[in-house]
């Protein structure tokens, strides 16, 4: 296969996240490195229909390991749910004589890999991409570090003021599907209450919790809340907290501060390990695999372990978090 291989392209989909750039440098690096062509495709399955596709050399993605976001965009395709759009797709790689794909997103993007592969051979290898770190398969994804860095980093402010002036917050985080971020971020702030997005609301509960705080002599408290589906839905807690319970709190939606920054060591070290595994794969003969981190180890495997959503991840640390907001 090592001569076979002639071209990649890499390109990076769905949710951006902090470390796609370490990804895209790794995997450019490692194949030119090793004699292989490789082509950046801009703005995800969007770039690769439009044919937005140009060559990256090594100092293309120099300069890059630092920077959060994206050098090649991302985008959301939903023409690449569609069997006659992966079919162009595939005309266009094979027209441009690039022998597989590398795709960095989350389990939409890899679910749209799958697809690409199974129906038209063309080999692909799926890098996890997304702060949410909800994909089944692996322990963790790329961005998810920085993410919660980021919003510890916020939270730890908003405390200092809660603290001063005796307040109750809610604190939204990112996580439209996953309560990983929110459990993560709620044990490292030392937050009183997490409410998770699969969880229905126990008011009384959250209100006894907010007061026997109180009676014990704490005059701050910081609730996590992971956004779910409705982002904002902070508001809607905070109103019913002070209307049915008389406890008022300030809502802080952290938002898309949680995508952006400098990536952290953890994602900078995760993204080259695995953008230099995604490219041996290929070398090495693969034609589909994911690359994921489980029990400490980077390993390639099936696409189709890393199709689905999954806060595998993170569940067994609910106890702890309970355990430590008495
Ligand atoms: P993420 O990759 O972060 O989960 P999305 O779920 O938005 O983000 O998916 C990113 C893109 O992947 C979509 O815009 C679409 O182009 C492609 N995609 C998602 N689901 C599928 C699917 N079932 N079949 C084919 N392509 C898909």
């Amino acid at each position: 296969m090592a001569n076979r291989l002639r071209s990649i392209a890499i390109l990076t989909s769905g949710g951006d996240s902090p470390g796609m750039n370490c990804v895209i440098r790794a995997v450019t690096r490692s194949a030119i490195g090793q004699g292989i062509k490789v082509y950046g495709i801009n703005r995800g399955y969007q770039g690769l229909i439009n044919n937005d596709i140009h060559e990256l050399n090594a100092s293309s993605v120099g300069n890059i390991i630092q920077r959060g976001g994206t050098i090649l965009y991302t985008s959301r395709c939903p023409e690449f749910m569609e069997k006659a759009t992966r079919q162009k797709a595939a005309q266009i790689l094979e027209d441009r004589d690039i022998d597989a794909l590398i795709v960095c997103g989350g389990d939409g993007s890899f679910k749209g890999a799958i697809a690409l592969n199974e129906e038209f051979n063309v080999p692909v290898i799926g890098i996890p991409g997304t702060i949410d770190n909800d994909l089944s398969g692996t322990d963790y994804t790329i961005g998810f570090d920085t993410a919660v860095n980021t919003a510890i980093e916020a939270i730890d402010k908003i405390r200092d003021t809660a603290q001063s002036s005796d307040r109750t917050f809610l604190i939204e985080v990112m996580g439209a599907r996953s309560s990983s971020i929110a459990l993560k971020v709620g044990i490292c702030t030392g937050a009183e209450n997490i409410l998770l997005n699969t969880q229905k609301i126990e008011y009384q509960k959250l209100a006894n919790d907010i007061r026997r705080g109180i009676r014990r002599g704490k005059n701050s408290s910081i609730i996590i809340v992971a956004e779910g589906e409705k982002p904002g839905r902070s508001y809607d807690i905070a109103n019913v907290l002070e209307d049915m319970y008389h406890i008022s709190s300030k809502v802080c939606v952290l938002g898309h501060i949680q995508r952006g920054g400098s990536p952290q060591a953890n994602d900078r070290f995760l993204a080259s390990v695995m953008g230099r595994l995604a490219v041996d794969s290929l070398i090495n003969g693969e034609t589909q695999g994911a690359i994921v981190v489980q029990s400490g180890d980077v390993k390639i495997v099936p696409l189709s372990t890393c199709s689905k959503k999954s806060d595998h991840a993170m569940e067994s640390f609910i106890g702890v978090a309970e355990g430590l907001s008495i």
